[in-house]
């Protein structure tokens, strides 16, 4: 195998040349949302110079060149994914993504005495639906907690799974702790037992290969922006019995075979649950990220980015007073930490007057800072363009920031 040029890789991202407060940009928030190569940013701009029109709806030229180039954005996400095309809902992201499993799915099909497991390490985006869920059903949400170190506790996990659950919504990387959960296991314990799973892949499809059909789960949500594509762009994958069984969540255009008042008949899935106008120019450019991201290798990216971790592990030894959170063996590159005496939000705007971009608060998961006993964690989040020098870069100046901290 040819070694790969990383530094030609990370050329790729025009902002990453950028400046901030007159420092080089070291970027460490790709966990939040990804930056974005040159293909996909010339691939949305193409779209609009060149072909826009809108999707499955004008029979002239121009509306063919975009319905074609949408369908085979999705034929790339599912080539790459490993599943079918037509089981693909493409949507703006893992939170329209989970609802949609939340108000077509769950909604209708469960009632008082159910219960839905819900993974303590969730992002919102995976508990809040399912608690809007609970409200109107009356079925009710447990917990599956975690261990010290920030792994699922799968002995709880799997004595947790009674008779009375019916769904289970676990993340597959968590975006505050890093842990990989091993979901291929808990999905093959979920489904002897009946329950559905919902698996949030937000933070595992940029980071590793991920082979759906392999997991084996009922639902898998994903966000396309953390994944060098455009925001607003997303989808869920569901299991084709499902998508059938599933009414539509949004009503419109572009959604139905036939409208009258006497009664309409929807379109087939995936696009009887993709009402109104997409992200048409957004998908285009997901589908550039996916052949980019597929030119260089996910095994690749993976490999890169566990250098990359162990390389900030090792740098992180000189902070003093620095506690991790989440250190589950095979953990994705993401650090949550905190520094003794220093406030998150102060070492997060510190950073940044360095040029370094880390992301502090609560990562949009409540319950898991709850259960960690802190009010907010600093986290710096690496990505494959990211280099070993900016690791040092980062290291050097939270040593600098935590001294002006006194
Ligand atoms: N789940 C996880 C684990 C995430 O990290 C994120 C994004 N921070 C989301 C869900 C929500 O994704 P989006 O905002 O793109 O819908």
């Amino acid at each position: 195998v040819a070694a790969i040029d990383w530094a030609s890789i990370r050329a790729d991202f025009p902002l990453l040349d950028r400046e901030v407060h007159g420092k080089p940009l070291v970027y460490l928030d790709s966990a939040n949302t990804g930056q974005k190569p040159g293909v996909v940013i010339e691939a949305v701009d193409d779209f609009y110079r060149r072909h826009n029109a809108n999707v499955s709806r004008a029979v002239h030229q121009l509306g063919s060149e975009a319905t074609d180039a949408y369908e085979a954005s999705r034929r790339k996400l599912a080539a790459f994914l490993n599943v079918r095309a037509d089981e693909l809902v493409l949507c703006s992201g893992t939170t329209f993504a989970i609802n949609l499993v939340a108000y077509s799915w769950a909604l209708p099909r469960l009632k008082a005495g159910d219960t839905i497991l819900v993974s303590r390490m969730e992002h919102h985006a995976n508990i809040v639906p399912w608690q809007l869920v609970a409200e109107r059903t009356g079925a009710r949400i447990k917990i599956a907690e975690i261990t010290p170190d920030g792994a699922l506790d799968l002995d709880a996990l799997h004595a947790a799974m009674t008779p009375d659950v019916r769904l289970l919504a676990v993340t597959h990387v968590s975006n505050v702790l890093g842990t990989v959960n091993p979901v291929r296991d808990i999905c093959r314990q979920a489904r002897k037992r009946g329950i559905v799973t919902v698996i949030d892949g937000s933070q595992a499809l940029p980071h590793r290969p991920v082979d759906i059909a392999a997991i084996g789960c009922d639902f898998y949500a994903f966000t396309g922006h953390k994944m060098c594509g455009p925001t607003g762009t997303g989808a869920l994958w569901a299991r084709r019995e499902h998508l059938a069984a599933m009414p539509p969540f949004i009503g419109g255009g572009e959604m139905i075979s036939e409208v009258s008042f006497d009664g309409t008949v929807y379109a087939a899935p995936p696009h009887k649950f993709e009402a109104g106008t997409p992200n048409i120019a957004g998908f285009i450019g997901l589908g550039a990220a996916v052949d980019y991201l597929s030119t260089i290798g996910m095994d690749n990216i993976e490999a890169r980015e566990q250098a990359l971790l162990a390389h900030l592990a090792e740098e992180l030894r000189q902070v003093d007073g620095l506690r991790v959170f989440g250190t589950a063996p095979g953990k994705a590159a993401v650090v949550s930490f905190l520094v003794e005496g220093a406030h998150a939000h102060d070492l997060a705007t510190l950073l940044d007057l360095e040029g370094v971009a880390i992301r502090s608060g609560q990562h949009c998961a409540h319950p898991l800072l709850q259960w960690l006993g802190v009010a907010a964690t600093c986290r710096a989040s690496l990505a494959f363009y990211n280099t070993h020098a900016e690791v040092e870069r980062f290291v050097a100046a939270l040593c600098k920031v935590r001294k002006l901290l006194g």
